[in-house]
């Protein structure tokens, strides 16, 4: 094995809600977006970074460097969990696709080990790098907010032209893709947004169908002032209801796609 090493924030082992069976999910720090909801704002930079712990005025740094060998040890502690399961692992972020190399490694060595492989992305990347990866995952998870540029540069601080791109990319080569839409109220979830979003996947999309809806989430918000920066949503939003969430599935359903709350 070669000495790749990357920057992380966390390992979560027996994780369920990142892909298929048991999981365990390694999160990549850095991220080129900003999202006004993200509820992982530690994974934002990505150098390692002082945080406050919580209810307390201790600092702790977050974000540290790994190598290959190091979380291959970590990967392999849970390989009799995903056999069973139909599990492995995810990689999530912040943005993976920001450390192409070290996930590229992992990669390699995952197939090696006949270990699965998912991503947890937004797309933003060149599609140099997605080229890269192709054939080497077993699943994306790739996030998809506005179709719309402007609310996109808006919401995220970057375009969403190479992320639609590289998305239709993955579809002409068939590669297994779940979309994933964060359902934050009045942002995402309105009704030209969910229109533009379910054009969008039936008619540019020839293979990929599956969508999950994510909801928003508050559990990020008492991260913000430990890292000394400002949400933008302080007490602005509430968790969609099942309600709510069903109406949207029933909305984007009439575009012929398969979509689930959650995922
Ligand atoms: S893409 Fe994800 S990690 Fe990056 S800023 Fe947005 S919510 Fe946070």
């Amino acid at each position: 094995m070669k000495s790749h090493s990357g920057t992380i924030f966390d390992i979560k082992r027996f994780a369920v809600h990142d892909g298929p069976g048991i999981r365990t999910t390694i999160f990549f720090k850095g991220c080129p977006l900003n999202c006004w909801w993200c509820h992982n704002p530690e994974s934002q930079n990505l150098e390692p970074e002082p945080i406050l712990r919580p209810s307390s005025e201790d600092i702790e740094i977050i974000g540290k460097t790994i190598t290959l060998s190091e979380l291959m040890e970590e990967i392999r502690k849970d390989i009799i969990f995903y056999d069973e399961s139909g599990g492995g692992i995810t990689i999530s972020g912040g943005e993976p696709l920001m450390q192409p190399e070290f996930l590229n490694a992992i990669l390699k060595q995952c197939k090696k080990e006949k270990i699965s492989t998912t991503v947890d992305t937004t797309g933003f990347s060149s599609l140099a790098v997605i080229k890269l990866l192709v054939g080497k995952l077993d699943l994306y998870l790739y996030d998809l907010k506005f179709i719309n540029d402007e609310k996109h540069r808006k919401y995220t601080g970057v375009s969403n032209k190479s992320i639609l791109k590289n998305l239709q990319y993955l579809d002409s080569e068939k590669e297994s893709v779940i979309i994933r839409i964060p359902i934050i109220p009045n942002v995402t979830d309105t009704k030209s947004n969910l229109q533009d979003l379910g054009t969008f996947i039936s008619t540019n999309l020839q293979t990929i169908k599956n969508v999950n809806i994510l909801p928003y989430n508050r559990l990020g918000e008492g991260k913000y002032p430990r890292l000394n920066r400002p949400y933008k949503f302080a007490n602005q939003l509430k968790t969609p209801s099942d309600k709510e969430l069903n109406n949207i599935k029933n909305e984007l359903e009439t575009y012929g796609l398969d979509v689930q709350v959650g995922g």
